[in-house]
């Protein structure tokens, strides 16, 4: 792979300036035109486009249809139906008795130049869902893909220009951390990273020398909750899948879960029943349901952490091993037992197939031991009872919890995405992930311009007086005082002002 040069990064991000105050002067219904066409091109050839992921990331068709594809043709659908009402200027009714006289507005503006700088786990859900709101929002884009999925980069920019963004409003610059940091450094107005914590960190400070603003959407150790009154089928299924899917490699997988210990045996081993019978292999075959890991450094992260488990204790109940036979990325999905909260397996982000599952015994201790995470993306929580799931869900620290269900909240696209503590600052996808995109000016009309303000110059001692009895009139608790302070401020319009 080329990677590109600073330089070409440079004249990517100027093209991209040039170019982004016409898009922005199209207007939203132009550019919401643009986005459906967008979509239809996808709907027309999501086969090409799941095809093109699973290739170079791995993943099973069946994800790339309906973890990429799809979730990326709903994110469309929210803009065509939201982008203008969101764009639309919002007034600012104002509630002081002095500032009646003007009308305030919110207006909603294109940062300019945004860049974005892309994982490779889901390498087209992730800047598409980014990209399509930067774009109807009015800026420019200038896209750095992971250096592990550059072909479908390239390929998104090649659905987006031929549903008629202009090339020069989207651009994709290829490479590895080097061109990231290029993009972070070039003139660009705003950059949206999701990648792991330690590059987010680097980023934050490169970002704090010039107060360029950032989102960014980093890693996740996602608790999982068993609760005694839980489906024992349903949710041992969900665990399987919510901790597989894509191998694993997923930000809001369920890299942790909590079992109460009255369900912990007979969960163990429905979850093993369940993983010895996942058929692991090549993504382009439909029936495959694991796919190969991106690449060997990921699979050596995830073998350390699961060695390092087993010599402290932890019992390895399925897998726990490379399947060569398949391929030197493969891993065997794996359930561990016996695993305690101090091991690194949950502790820190695994970001393979791994389930790692602990026994608890009260409610207590289970939101004790989910909130001990210095992460804070997602989290779940498994009952019967919905009222008491969502009792739970409001003590867990993070950016996301769903009660009965996991991961899926990714494909709402009202939903916003993002985390707290270490998992990242800022929100992707719905409403709030709209407003990363533009930067709110707030324009204040005055409706009586031939009048000077009552609290302009011209202060002395019956001012003051006037403006005590203002205050007053606006604040005291009793009502004759605040009659009081009308009839001792009301001088106060009429007095003479410098
Ligand atoms: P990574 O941090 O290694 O790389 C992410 C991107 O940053 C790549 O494009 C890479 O080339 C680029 N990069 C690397 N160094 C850079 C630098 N100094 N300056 C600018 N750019 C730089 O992450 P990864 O391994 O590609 O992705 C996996 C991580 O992403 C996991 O931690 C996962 O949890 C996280 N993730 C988070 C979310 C979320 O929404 N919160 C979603 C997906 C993935």
């Amino acid at each position: 792979m080329d990677c590109a040069t600073d330089t070409e990064v440079q004249i990517a991000v100027g093209r991209a300036r040039t170019a982004q105050p016409a898009w922005a002067a199209l207007g939203v219904r132009k550019r919401v035109a643009v986005v459906r066409e967008f979509q239809r091109v996808l709907q027309e050839k999501k086969s090409e486009a799941a095809r093109l992921i699973t290739r170079e990331a791995g993943k099973p068709y069946a994800e790339s249809l309906l973890m990429e594809v799809l979730v990326v043709l709903d994110a469309a659908r929210f803009l065509i139906e939201n982008a203008a009402r969101f764009l639309r200027d919002e007034p600012v009714p104002h509630g002081s008795v002095a500032m009646k006289a003007k009308t305030g507005r919110l207006l909603r503006e294109p940062h300019g130049v945004i860049g974005i700088v892309s994982p490779w786990n889901y390498p087209f859900s992730i800047p598409a869902v980014e990209a399509l709101a930067a774009l109807v929002t009015g800026n420019a884009v200038v896209l750095k893909p992971s250096e592990s999925t550059s072909l479908v980069g390239r390929g998104l920019g090649a659905f987006l220009h031929t549903a008629g963004v202009p090339e020069a409003v989207f651009q994709v610059v290829v490479g590895d951390g080097a061109t990231g940091a290029a993009l972070l450094n070039s003139e660009i107005d705003k950059l949206v990273f999701t990648g792991s914590v330690a590059t987010g960190k680097r980023i934050a400070q490169a970002a704090a020398t010039r107060l360029l603003p950032v989102v960014l959407e980093l890693g996740g150790k996602d608790p999982m909750l068993v609760l005694d009154d839980a489906d024992l089928d349903v949710a041992s299924s969900a665990a399987v899948w919510g901790a597989f899917a894509n191998a694993g490699q997923t930000c809001l997988s369920v890299e942790r879960c909590y079992v109460h210990r009255s369900l912990y045996a007979k969960f163990l081993e429905s979850c093993v029943e369940k993983t010895r019978r996942l058929r692991v292999g090549d993504g382009m075959d439909p029936k495959t349901e694991i796919g190969p890991m991106i690449h060997e450094r990921q699979l050596r992260v995830v073998e350390a952490q699961v060695e390092e488990a087993k010599l402290e204790g932890a019992c390895v109940l399925a897998g726990g091993t490379r399947l060569l036979e398949l391929g030197r990325n493969f891993y065997a999905p794996t359930v561990l037992a016996d695993v305690t909260q101090e091991m690194r397996i949950m502790q820190e982000e695994t970001f393979g197939p791994v389930l790692p599952v602990a026994p608890f015994d009260t409610d207590e201790q289970a939101i004790r031991l989910a909130n001990d995470s210095v992460f804070g993306l997602s989290a779940s929580v498994w009952t019967r009872d919905p009222q008491r799931g969502e009792a739970l869900a409001r003590r867990i620290v993070a950016g996301t919890v769903m009660v009965n269900d996991t991961i899926s909240c990714f494909g709402i696209s009202e939903a916003p995405h993002g985390g707290v503590k270490a998992s990242g600052i800022g929100r992707a996808h719905g409403r709030l992930g709209l407003e990363e995109m533009v930067r709110v000016k707030y324009l204040d009309v005055d409706r009586l311009p031939r009048m000077k303000k009552v609290w302009w110059y011209g202060y002395g001692e019956a001012f003051a007086r006037q403006m005590e009895g203002f205050i007053d009139l606006q604040f005291a608790r009793k009502w004759g005082a605040r009659v009081s302070g009308a009839l001792r401020s009301a001088g106060a319009v009429a007095r003479r002002k410098v």
